[in-house]
């Protein structure tokens, strides 16, 4: 189970205290450190990964908007490109080079196709796609320098068939799979792994104000029948795989769509 939110991060406990009592030692430029940013580090999805990775032994820096007040984390909005440089500058400032990043930022969208204005096309596009462009292209510098780096782009199921009412998400979200593999092939000689997470319906703010807002076609638990597992997904199983893609032992795994959707999607 993750902490309830506003609980500080494990991991960053002895860091802030750290920082407080002025032995806070900065990880020098171009050593393999475990230090990540999670973007969208402060809700459903991109929190539990942020926990989990904390409690594996991380530092790690939440990128959000609205990031809670008793956690380590960076105000920026992922669009801005000013606003993720300075917040990985705070972050390496205090912390030192960056070599994990996890992309969880995101926002859905419905609208008949028909319908959609181009200012609801461009705004989905870019915090879901090119959001995830300046976060990486801010981080990679660490990671070069290092000669290691973790990077999973979390995108999502929706991607396996498209969704109707959703061709601007599901556009952007084919995208971040396609920056994917070809980042894997880019980055790889470079010690740098590139990994997507596909996530099917997880239990998360974004998905129950779908719900309330009659997106899903019924009530979330009206999908358990046709999850091959019998459940709705918990961003506890997102951030479980996202540990593994970080971990060490995943050095061989890179360019790859790792569904996490409880079978709906094979
Ligand atoms: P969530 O609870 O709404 O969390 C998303 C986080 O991203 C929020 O903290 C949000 O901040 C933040 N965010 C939004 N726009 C941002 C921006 N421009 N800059 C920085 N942060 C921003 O949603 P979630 O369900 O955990 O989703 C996490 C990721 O999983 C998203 O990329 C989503 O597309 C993907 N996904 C989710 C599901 C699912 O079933 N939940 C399925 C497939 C894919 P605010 O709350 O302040 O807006």
């Amino acid at each position: 189970m993750s902490e309830p939110r506003g609980a500080a991060l494990p991991g960053l406990r002895s860091e802030e205290r750290a920082t407080r009592e002025g032995g806070a030692s900065k990880a020098p430029r171009g050593e393999r450190t475990r230090i990540a940013v999670v973007t969208g580090g402060t809700s459903g999805i991109g929190l539990a990964i942020a926990e989990r990775l904390s409690k594996d032994g991380c530092q790690v820096a939440a990128l959000d908007l609205n990031p809670s007040a008793t956690r380590f984390g960076q105000v920026a909005d992922v669009t801005d490109r000013a606003q993720v440089d300075a917040a990985l500058a705070a972050v390496r400032e205090r912390l030192g080079p960056v070599t994990i990043l996890v992309n969880a930022a995101g926002v859905d969208g419905f609208k008949r196709f028909a319908d959609l204005t181009f200012e609801a096309w461009q705004r989905v596009i870019d915090v879901n796609l090119n959001g995830v462009f300046h976060c990486i292209q801010a981080v990679l510098p660490d990671m070069l320098e290092t000669g290691w780096g973790r990077i999973v782009n979390i995108s999502s199921s929706s991607t396996h068939s498209g969704q109707p009412f959703m061709a601007h998400y599901v556009a952007a979200k084919s995208a971040v799979n396609g920056l994917t593999k070809s980042l894997a092939l880019e980055l790889g000689p470079s010690g740098i792994t590139v990994n997507a997470v596909p996530p099917g319906m997880i239990d998360t703010p974004m998905l129950r104000r779908a719900e309330a807002r009659g997106r899903l076609g019924g009530k979330i638990e009206d999908h358990i029948e046709r999850t091959p597992v019998r459940r709705i997904g918990r961003p506890e199983d997102i951030a479980a795989a996202c540990a593994f893609l970080v971990s060490e032992e995943a050095g061989y795994i890179t360019g790859q769509i790792i569904g996490v959707n409880g079978g709906r999607n094979t």
